[in-house]
């Protein structure tokens, strides 16, 4: 016999797609907030994401009206649907929210400008009633006991040590795609030691140069005494972004940063490209590091291959290609021929 699902079901099973570990939510949770236009961003954790996570932002808010939509399947603010190809904010599928209501306790209360402040929380895809909250404003998504729902997916979780290591890595990397919103990091647990915070960097300056900010923040100032500054352009598609000299190589390819539209991907064409680029001045067992982001209109490239969403499919991957490995060698050797005629000078 053929059943319809139920949407409890439905949720369930798409949150196994969206929500792998805890910072797969800290991720889904900050780009909402991104895309809610927010200047600060607060994440808070507890045992590496596992009982707590919660992501506070000053962003437009949802009115009280909204809040039980925001928690419904495939709603969003965000697309009409009516051009799936011109994407530019992270979310669009209306999915995270109802994911993590199926899996976790979660709750959102929010104020939106000219509206009064509303929570509305959901357990196991048992959504509750709005209610009135105290909030001046923007939003605050608490969710605890992730996976509690789903007994399989709990076990799969690694240490509280490796699952804050990991929340930590996707904060980093939303944040050099952010470097003007001011980001704060905490880890909670038994009454809160760790705190990591990236200050807004100052509008003032271009957005290579907020990047740079922010990079030497991330990265650590020999990153950024060693970055060499990118700008290459091939066929639509623009590269940008800080590589560093051959000499910062790393033992491991930890350091690299990659960014489509803005979007943190790991994505295999694109590190080996990286790899490629650095290979005539690398030893085998060296890794560059980079953060490299490439910008094109958003027709050229498909970020709707996956719903966690850091695979992407370029229309012409060759050109992405190219133009990492030509726009970065033109820099080394640039970088090359100065280092060279000062010392000859
Ligand atoms: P998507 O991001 O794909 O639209 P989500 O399930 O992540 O789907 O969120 C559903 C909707 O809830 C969003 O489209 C947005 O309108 C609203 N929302 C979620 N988080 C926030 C936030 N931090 N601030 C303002 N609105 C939010
Ligand atoms: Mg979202």
């Amino acid at each position: 016999m053929i059943r319809q699902l139920d949407e409890a079901a439905i949720n369930r099973i798409a949150a196994g797609e969206v929500v792998e570990r805890p910072a797969s939510a800290i991720k889904e949770l900050v780009e909402n907030a991104l895309d809610a236009g927010a200047n600060r961003i607060e994440i808070a954790y507890a045992d590496g994401g596992k009982t707590l996570m919660r992501v506070t932002d000053d962003g437009c808010g949802i009115p009280p009206d909204q809040l039980p939509l925001a928690l419904a399947r495939h709603a969003t603010s965000k697309i009409d649907g009516s051009d799936l190809l011109n994407i530019h904010s992270f979310g669009f599928r209306g999915e995270a929210l109802p994911s993590l209501g199926a899996v976790a306790r979660l709750t959102i209360t929010s104020r939106a400008p000219g509206h009064e402040a509303g929570e509305i929380a959901v357990s196991g895809g048992q959504v509750g009633a709005v209610r009135p909250a105290a909030l001046t404003s923007g939003t605050i998504v608490t969710l605890r006991d992730l996976f509690y729902a789903t007994p399989a997916r709990l076990k799969f979780m690694r240490s509280d040590r490796a699952e804050a290591q990991a929340i930590t890595d996707i904060v980093k990397r939303l944040a050099m795609a952010a470097p003007f919103v001011g980001f704060t990091l905490r880890d909670v647990s038994g009454g809160g030691e760790g705190r990591v915070t990236f200050r807004a960097e100052a509008e003032t300056g271009d957005l290579l140069d907020a990047l740079y900010g922010r990079l030497a923040h991330i990265l650590g100032t020999e990153f950024a005494g060693n970055a060499l500054r990118l700008a290459a352009t091939r066929d639509g598609l623009t590269l940008t972004g800080y590589a560093a000299l051959p000499t910062y190589s790393r033992g491991a390819a930890i350091a690299q940063y990659l960014f489509v539209n803005g979007r943190p991907v790991r994505d295999r064409m694109l590190h080996g490209a990286l790899r490629a680029a650095y290979q005539d001045v690398l030893a085998r067992d060296r890794h560059p590091a980079a953060a490299l982001f490439i910008d094109c209109d958003p027709t050229l490239v498909d970020v709707n291959v996956h719903p966690a969403k850091s695979e992407v499919r370029f229309r012409d991957p060759g050109v992405a290609r190219g133009l990492i490995v030509s726009g970065l060698r033109h820099a080394l050797a640039e970088a090359g021929h100065r280092a060279s005629t000062t010392v000859a000078g």
